[in-house]
Formats: structure tokens, sequence, C-alpha cells
């Protein structure tokens, strides 16, 4: 009985995104929603035999992916992964229907899925994979899911499902380093040791101690919350990481980071430029030696694996070095604002603001954001703005301290690209992910093929 269900469900699924690809259309969690609706087991069902590493959190879930996958790719191996992003529960229910057999045997025994911070109880549930890593928790997309708290108890809710599963979490966030705190599961903590921030950071989406309320100390901060936090009232405190960077050498391309795995010492290069991506990489590696990968060669293969979609990829454009760089929040947003006040090389920014759907449509974060600081350091000839809400960027950029007549608004796309093209220095592009969408969709038609990762 469960053999006919599993086959029938599979082959709606396949059925349905057969005939949606025949419409023209992808992208959709259509077939998903189409197969659990006929076996809400299913994805149980076809999981059951397949080692997975699911990956959550607010930020770098696609980049940690996309290393683990590189990783997987430079060993050879044979595994499957929702790379398209689709990472609910119907996205992923699809992406395991689509690599299996009809009769639900799996193609690949391995498993790389992303998954939504609300989505991942239930997929952890059905799943039961061998290793959950959450790579950070920051305020995001409030109208969909509010506090960040409440976005935290939603991962333990899932954690609990899993009581076997390794957890690989980020030590330097006080949110996810206490989802280890108090389970049976294993974990392997790791963090940023040999960075210290030197500015107080604004944005501090965790400041309270979650066991007594104090709100907590810093013996030394890397960025936004995320550092060497303690509470000086009840002795809560940071877990020291197994896998540790010791030292981090910043370059506008990648970092050179020591790092420490116990006792031993390595060096390893990440090619991808900014501290969020060193954590990436540790986030990467935690997960892969959850796996049973082996560490070495895992670690070495980082150093090829240089962008994600969308989240920082180069491309020429009529003759100029093109970089985007998404941005989806204040704390990811700080991030690329730092980036951009850490290059030497003159350049000219474009800030791109939408407030459609995917956006969350509330964009008052951006006033939360940390552009004060880049204006503070660094003056512009030029600054673009693009997007539904160009002019609402217009103005946070003027109250940041930019200078008003340097700030060029584009109508179009094919205007910003004008602009692009004849900018004659490096471009950086900053959308939000609409805006990101459709500007990179412009600009690589024109780039053609670029350096991208898909
Ligand atoms: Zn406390």
């Amino acid at each position: 009985m469960k053999t006919i269900r599993v086959f029938i469900a599979c082959l709606a699924c396949r059925l349905s995104r057969f005939l949606i690809r025949l419409a023209g259309r992808g992208g959709t969690a259509m077939p998903g929603k189409v197969a659990l609706r006929l076996y809400p087991g299913l994805l149980a069902e076809l999981g059951k035999n397949v080692q997975t590493v699911i990956v959550t959190g607010t930020n770098g879930k696609t980049t940690t992916s996309g290393m683990l996958r590189h990783m997987l790719d430079a060993a050879g191996a044979e595994y499957f992964s929702n790379r398209s992003g689709a990472n609910l529960v119907s996205g992923i229910t699809a992406e395991f229907a689509a690599n299996a057999d009809l009769l639900g045997r799996p193609r690949a025994k391995l498993a790389v899925i992303e998954c939504d911070e609300g989505h991942f109880p239930a997929a952890v549930k059905a799943l039961q994979p061998k290793v959950i890593l959450v790579t950070n928790l920051f305020r995001d997309q409030l109208d969909r899911y509010g506090e960040v708290t409440h976005t935290r108890d939603c991962l333990a809710r899932g954690i609990a499902e899993a009581k076997n599963a390794v957890l690989c979490l980020n030590a330097d966030c006080s949110l996810t380093a206490s989802l280890g705190m108090e389970v049976p599961n294993p974990v392997i903590y790791y963090g940023v040791d040999g960075v210290s921030s030197d500015h107080e950071a604004n944005v501090s989406d965790a400041p309270h101690c979650l066991r007594c309320g104090e709100r907590y100390a810093y013996a030394r901060r890397t960025y936004a919350h995320l550092g060497d936090w303690y509470c000086p009232r009840c002795g809560l405190r940071r877990p020291t990481p197994a896998l540790a960077a010791k030292t981090v050498e910043a370059s506008s391309s990648g970092s050179r980071v020591l790092l420490a795995r116990g006792e031993k010492e390595t060096g390893l290069t990440v090619a991808l430029p900014a501290l969020y991506n060193v954590y990436n990489a540790l986030a990467a590696l935690a997960a892969a030696d959850g796996m049973g990968w082996d560490f070495d060669s895992c670690a070495v293969s980082l150093a090829g694996f240089n962008a994600a979609f969308g989240r920082m990829e180069t491309m020429k454009v009529g003759g100029t070095d093109t970089r985007v760089v998404l941005v989806k929040n204040p704390a990811g947003c700080d991030r690329a604002l730092e980036y951009l006040a850490s290059l030497t090389e003159d350049v000219m920014p474009v800030f791109c603001l939408n407030d459609n759907v995917n956006d969350g449509t509330d964009i008052s974060w951006v006033w939360d954001a940390d552009y004060e600081s880049l204006f503070a350091q660094k003056s512009y000839e030029r600054i673009g703005v693009f997007g539904t809400r160009a002019e609402d960027m217009r103005l946070r950029l003027k109250y940041a301290g930019a200078d008003d007549g340097a700030v060029e608004s584009y109508p179009t796309l094919d205007a910003l690209a004008e602009a692009v093209k004849s900018a004659g220095k490096p471009v950086v592009v900053l959308p939000n992910y609409t805006a990101m969408l459709a500007v990179r969709d412009k600009l690589s038609t024109i780039a053609g093929k670029g350096r991208f990762w898909e």
C-alpha cells in the first residue's frame, strides 16, 4: 500500500514538473505540493536511505551549501541538492522525488539540503538528517517570522526531532550556540578566535542572556552580535569551538586563515572576501566533519570555491568589472558595507532597493544598517540608486552623509546598465533580493558568460 502511494505521489510530482516546464515556467512549489497532498509521508519515505546534511540559519545558507557541494564535486561523490534555492518542504520534497525512481529508491545516497528556518522542524522530522548545520540567527524578514528568538525556538523544536543528528553550530552567535546546550546530540562548535572589531556593533539582535535575561558582555566582537560573548550574571558563555579561525588575514579577494581543529593547525584559503565568508567556510568544514568526509581534502578544496548565486559574483559588463553583492537585512548589509569600505581601489557603488513581496514589503530595515560608517570613511564621485524604492534609498544615503550631488537615480534597467558600462572604474552593486534577480539578469545578458557558480 505504501509503495503504491509513493509511486503515485512521485509520478504526480514528475508529471506536474514536466507540465510546468512544458508551459515554459520554472521554480514553482507546485510539484512538491501536489506530491505531498497525495502522500504526506512522502518526504520521510524518500529520505530513508539518504544521508542528509540540512543547512539552515539567517545568513550564509546558500554560500555554505555551495561550499559543501563544491567539496563533494572535488571528491567526485554522487549526491543531490536543492541548488535552485527551493528550500521549503514542498521544494525539498520535489528535489528528493526528482532524485528517486518511481518506487522511491534514491539515485544517490548523499544530499545537501538548504532549508528555510520556518520549515526546518517539518523537514528534520521527515528526513532525520545525519548533520544539522545552523549558520547564525539575525533579524530577517520580520513580517514572516517575527522576533529572532521565535526563530531560535523554531529551530530548537526541529532539533528535538532528530536526537542522533550531529549539530554544527556557530559558537560566536549566542542564539545559535544555545541550541546545542541542553540537547543529547553530539555538537561541533565553530568560531573565529583571531579577529577583534574595535567599533561597538550597532546591530544587536541578541543582547540578553537566554538563561537569566542579563545583558551579554563581550571579551571580543567580530561583527554584529557575534563574538566571544558571556553573561556576567549567570556565567553562560560562548562554548569553546572545536574548529576555530586562529588568525584571519583579509584582502579584497579573500582570506588566509590559520585553522585550528583540536590540537592541529593548518592554513586555509577562503576565496571569497569578507569575514562572513570565513564563517561560512568554517560552517561548511564543521558540517563536512560531522558527515565524516575527509577533512583535509575538504579544506583544500575550499580554495577553489569562488562565487555563489547573487551573494557575491563578478562579471565584466562592457569592460567594467562588476561585483554584485546581495543584501537583504541590516546585518548582511553591514557586512557588504564593510566590504565596500575595505576596498583600496576607487569604485562606484550602486544601491538597489525593491519592495516586492519576496523582499518583505517593509524596507525600513535600511535605516538600521550602518551606511553612516561607510560614508565616514569614504566619499564617492558617483553613486547609483535603483529600484521601486530608489528614492527612499537616496534619502537614506543622504542622511548617512553621502554627497547628494553624487547620487544618480536610474529610472530603468537600461539606464542602470549604461551607467555601469560607462563607469570607467569597478562597480559594486548592492541589491536586495528581487532587485538582484532583475539587475543580475540584465547585466549578465550584456556580460555574456560570467563567472557564475550555478
Ligand atoms: Zn545569564
